[in-house]
């Protein structure tokens, strides 16, 4: 090997042209900072519920230190595929229908490595979760951003995917709730996209890792729609609904065929999540529903507060009807999302996220993080308020 040429070009091109994650290059800028308040980085405040770390404290005691199946304890498969069948109206066998991850993060991962052939088009909306296009581009595929708009309150137009279709796309990515819009969507337009993966024979990947943090009326799942199940695969976790972004676990459900084919890269890639995190992931979901639904009220009233308070001071921002997270316009001030974001970093100590982090159509837009105390919340408004009167 010539030692004297840069190890750099070793690094695969495709991992090369990739761009390091928005958030991260903009939260690097935080580090070290005095006195900032964040509402950036997309996690819950809430430390997991005692009853689950206490499972995870008693596995430990147990001496439960081994791996798993690679489909994960078929105790916690079963728990999930109840849970699946309960709560989003759809039913998978747990011997080989559902697969526990590390993460929606490594599912995500797994699902585009299991069913992308190099130029494979996957179509999916942004402004988006930030993994989405890296995790397509990784697999060899190729992104196909579809916009969503603020008068449509972020929600995905069936007619904006239909254009974007052509005879190589292959997947199509749903989100909903949307980070980091808080976008939801209604039955008859879930039903049009559903329409076209019939159409055009699309697989379907639906991460609904927010469902649980949905503020008014029902989460409506994609996979309950007829013929559905056949052509998605589902995706969700515990990191939001339980408070358990450390724990990493996550989960997939789907035809036998998909959740093989998954199996097979997790398998070799991963081998299975933590035995730790399933045993805590099993009292999640027996035990966990009210401290769910006591984060989501504490979640709504910062909401509310959050939101009313961006449209009074000149932000404009619509209704985010589910995640934690609002998406107030910076229009009116005639910024950038960037401008604004790193002036009200070095000028008031408050962090928020640039919408561009999020795809180009975030431009203009800020991403701010609500699961943040309420008077860390109160304070940053009023350090938004000062800032926009200054402008
Ligand atoms: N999907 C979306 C939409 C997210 O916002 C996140 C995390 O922020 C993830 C997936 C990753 O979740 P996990 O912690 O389960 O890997």
């Amino acid at each position: 090997m010539d030692t004297t040429t840069p190890v750099s070009q070793f690094v695969a091109d495709h991992v090369r042209a990739l761009p390091r994650s928005g958030i991260r290059e903009f939260f690097d800028i935080v580090q070290g900072m005095p006195g900032v308040i964040s509402l950036g980085v997309g996690e819950p405040d809430f430390v997991t519920p005692w009853n689950i770390r206490e499972a995870a404290i008693y596995a430990l005691e147990r001496g439960r230190t081994t791996y798993t199946s690679n489909f994960g304890l078929l105790k916690l498969r079963e728990a999930i595929a109840r849970r699946v069948a309960e709560g989003f109206g759809a039913a998978y066998n747990p011997v080989n229908e559902v697969l526990v991850t590390v993460g929606v993060s490594e599912a995500l991962d797994i699902a585009m490595r299991a069913l992308l052939n190099p130029g494979d088009e996957v179509i999916y909306h942004e402004p988006c979760y930030v993994s989405y296009m890296p995790g397509i581009a990784l697999a060899h595929g190729v992104a196909r951003p579809v916009v969503c708009r603020a008068e449509d309150g972020f929600a995905v137009r069936p007619e904006a995917i239909a254009a974007m279709i052509t005879p190589r796309t292959k997947v199509l990515v749903l989100n909903f709730p949307t980070n980091p819009t808080g976008g939801t969507m209604t039955q008859p337009d879930l039903q049009a996209i559903a329409d076209l993966a019939v159409k055009h024979n699309l697989i379907v990947i639906t991460d609904e890792i927010y469902s649980e943090l949905t503020y008014e009326g029902h989460h409506a799942s994609f996979v309950a729609l007829p013929g559905m199940r056949e052509r998605t695969i589902f995706l969700h976790g515990f990191s939001k609904a339980y408070a358990m972004t450390g724990f990493r676990i996550g989960y997939a459900c789907g035809p036998v065929d998909l959740i093989e084919a998954m199996m097979k890269v997790h398998q070799y890639s991963m081998l299975c999540a933590s035995i730790i995190s399933q045993e805590a992931a099993i009292e999640a979901l027996r035990n966990g529903q009210s401290a769910t639904e006591e984060m989501r009220e504490s979640y709504r009233l910062r909401r509310d507060f959050i939101v009313r308070s961006f449209n009074e001071i000149g932000l404009p921002c619509h209704l985010p009807r589910g995640a934690f997270y609002a998406f107030p316009s910076v229009q009116p001030t005639g910024l950038t999302s960037k401008e604004f974001a790193v002036r009200l970093l070095k000028e008031k100590s408050v962090a928020c996220v640039p919408g561009t982090a999020f795809g180009e159509c975030g431009e203009g837009f800020l991403r701010c993080c609500y699961a943040t105390a309420m008077d860390r919340i109160e304070e940053a408004v009023e350090r938004m308020a000062q800032f926009v009167r200054s402008l």
